[in-house]
């Protein structure tokens, strides 16, 4: 169960957050979840619904900010969107490219009462 620990930690920073701002109640939790993180949205959600169940974030909504995968290429300055095949830069072959984004998994801000 990937996205339940996911879910897990994103629950510990809400609630860390929330208890920082002193809110009564979290309405809204936004996070940015890269492309190449593998998780469900729809999972994370039930998870996450789950473990905030009688806290402050009971019922608040999660938007997911979806992140494109990116890879930059220091040969020809490029930045590119990495597809199904990603292994060289699509301009001029390099393989050493580097991961701009995609990997992301972040509370972004959370919306508080
Ligand atoms: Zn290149």
């Amino acid at each position: 169960m990937h996205e339940l620990s996911i879910a897990s930690g994103i629950r510990d920073v809400v609630l860390a957050q929330a208890q920082e701002a002193g809110c009564r109640r979290v309405i809204r939790v936004t996070l940015r979840i890269g492309a190449l993180t593998g998780v469900e949205p729809e999972a994370l959600r039930f998870c996450f619904d789950a473990l905030v169940q009688s806290t402050v974030a009971a019922g608040a909504i999660l938007e997911i900010e979806p992140v494109p995968a990116q890879g930059h290429c220091a040969a020809c300055a490029v930045t590119f969107d990495l597809g199904f095949v990603h292994d060289a830069c699509p301009t001029c072959g390099e393989r050493r490219w580097t991961l701009v984004s995609g990997r992301e998994l972040a509370v972004k801000e959370l919306e508080v009462d």
